[in-house]
């Protein structure tokens, strides 16, 4: 299915125009992001809690300690609601009301399951390691059984979900375009500093090139020297 089937729930309510179902499009938000928020009721009170996750095909993956009270209320399949946001610029108006953000954002709606296969568990934090610095997980000692056992890995379907897409300038009132104040839009993007070696490294290690060259939207690089 190349579309998520838009939902009562899923259905935007303002601005419509700027909504994307297409799965595509919203798996390419998911790519290049590697932050979510987590909302979910526990005992009456609502939780947001942030963390990192990775997608592969139809499903997000998220992990953390199996003592997470995140992850121990989520495996019980309760209904979760899960979004993320990428910040591309800031939009500077002539009038203070029509500032805004151009922004690509996600809401996922549905219900986690434990992953409990473990050649998929395995292949989840694969995942979620080289999503977020790609090509780690070859370089750094896997995890041990005991290790394992201690990671909780949730997957949820990408079944119900939405994007919200704002690109461009400023949409301003007719008559303020007269006004004589700065307009337009501040990009914003993702920058690295200079790797800062831990001070126990062993001497003599290299930094690798991919992390040498870190960058967000990831670059496709020849494996690591
Ligand atoms: C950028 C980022 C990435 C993260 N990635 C992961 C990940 O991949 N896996 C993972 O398990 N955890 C991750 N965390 C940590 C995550 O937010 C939780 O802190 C963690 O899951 C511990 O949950 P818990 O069950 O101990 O806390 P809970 O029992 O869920 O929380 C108890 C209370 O602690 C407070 N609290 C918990 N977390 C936070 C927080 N982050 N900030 C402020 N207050 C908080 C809240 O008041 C909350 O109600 C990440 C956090 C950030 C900010």
């Amino acid at each position: 299915m190349s579309r998520f089937e838009q939902t009562q729930r899923t259905t935007l309510k303002r601005l419509p125009q700027r909504a994307e179902y297409d799965r595509e499009r919203v798996y390419e938000i998911l790519d290049e992001a590697f932050i979510c928020h987590v909302g979910f009721v526990f005992d009456g009170h609502p939780y947001v809690i942030p963390t990192g996750y990775a997608r592969v095909e139809d499903k997000l993956y998220i992990h953390g300690s199996a003592a997470s009270r995140m992850l121990r209320t989520l495996k019980e399949a309760v209904e979760v609601c899960v979004t993320v946001t990428l910040i591309d610029g800031l939009v500077m108006a002539r009038s203070a009301f029509h500032h805004s953000i151009n922004y690509r954002s996600v809401v996922m709606l549905g219900k986690a399951v434990a992953v409990e296969d473990p050649a998929e568990k395995m292949e989840a934090l694969r995942a979620f390691t080289d999503h977020i610095v790609p090509g780690r997980w070859d370089e750094v000692r896997e995890p041990n059984d005991s290790e394992m056992r201690a990671t909780l890995v949730l997957s949820l379907p990408l079944v119900e979900a939405s994007a919200k897409i704002r690109t461009g300038p400023p949409i301003d009132d007719e008559p303020d375009y007269e006004l004589p104040v700065w307009a337009g839009v501040i990009p914003l993007n993702f920058t690295t500093g200079e790797p800062v070696a831990d001070p126990r490294l062993k001497a003599g290690t290299p930094v690798p090139r991919y992390l040498r060259e870190y960058s967000r939207p990831s670059k496709q690089m020849e494996p690591f020297m």
